[in-house]
């Protein structure tokens, strides 16, 4: 099967000295849920902005990165946009039209759907997010966690084959939480969860990828790299709250 995304040997730097990407290999199963995490810093926003093709400026001559099975270069970076749905920490940066409804159409306008089949798109995500009804509200008058799922509505409409989520979960109370987590568990969709909230990554990805200062430092079961002590503290990390009454490996 091909995989879902692959890297190789990912290498970034910002203008002439920082690197912030030290050749990153790794690959991604189509339907995983995985966990990307590390202290700030680590270069974990670099590589999610990479996933679309929001970075670099210039896209180099050897792919480095391969979304289903295709190169990201210059001739493929519209159809790859299209395939991979970001989820911003913030909200009000992806939010910004009048209502509820025009926000969760933007994408799907953006490629070619109208009429009645836009209409279509638009109550099918936000009944996936279940936020049926909110139509015609404003965007910016939601809870938290209602503009997280609102902008996730918008991700969805887009029937991305990759989602990339940065910090989904952040200052959202227990609940919204929750019902964010509950959604993101049931996706059947490649899922890529940047966070420092490491009980939600414990609870909803299967694998974790650790990076450190740009580099990839380990990476396996999520149960199992959470609970390395020694590797979480080396990196800035702590074993999360669900994982401490188990032993370490
Ligand atoms: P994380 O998301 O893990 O906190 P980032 O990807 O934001 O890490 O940053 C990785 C490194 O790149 C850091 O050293 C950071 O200072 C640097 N960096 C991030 N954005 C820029 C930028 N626009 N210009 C220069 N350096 C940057």
């Amino acid at each position: 099967m091909t995989a879902a995304v692959r890297l190789d040997k990912l290498h970034y730097r910002y203008g002439r000295e920082q690197v912030a990407l030290h050749e990153i290999s790794l690959t991604i199963e189509a339907g995983e849920c995985v966990g990307l995490i590390g202290p700030n810093g680590a270069g974990k926003s670099t590589l999610l902005m990479h996933l679309n093709g929001f970075l670099p400026e210039t896209l180099p001559l050897t792919p480095a990165i391969f979304i289903d099975g295709e190169p990201l270069c210059t001739a493929t970076l519209p159809k790859i946009r299209r395939h991979v749905g970001v989820m911003f920490q913030d909200p009000d940066d992806q939010l910004f039209c009048p209502t509820v409804f025009d926000d969760v159409a933007f994408g799907p306008t953006q490629f070619g759907l109208t009429g009645a089949a836009l209409q279509d798109v638009v109550t099918r995500a936000l009944t996936k997010v279940r936020l049926s009804g909110f139509e015609q509200r404003s965007p910016h008058h939601l809870s938290l966690g209602e503009k997280r799922r609102v902008c996730l509505a918008g991700v969805l409409a887009c029937d991305p084959k990759v989602l990339v989520l940065d910090e989904p979960t952040s200052d959202l109370d227990p609940r919204g939480k929750r019902e964010l987590l509950d959604l993101l568990h049931h996706l059947p969709t490649t899922r890529i969860v940047a966070s420092h909230d490491l009980d939600m990554v414990a609870a909803l990805c299967s694998r974790v990828f650790v990076l450190d200062e740009g580099r990839l430092i380990a990476s396996g079961n999520t149960h199992e790299v959470l609970a390395n002590e020694a590797l979480m503290l080396a990196h800035g990390l702590e074993k999360p709250h669900s994982l401490r009454h188990q032993h370490p490996h």
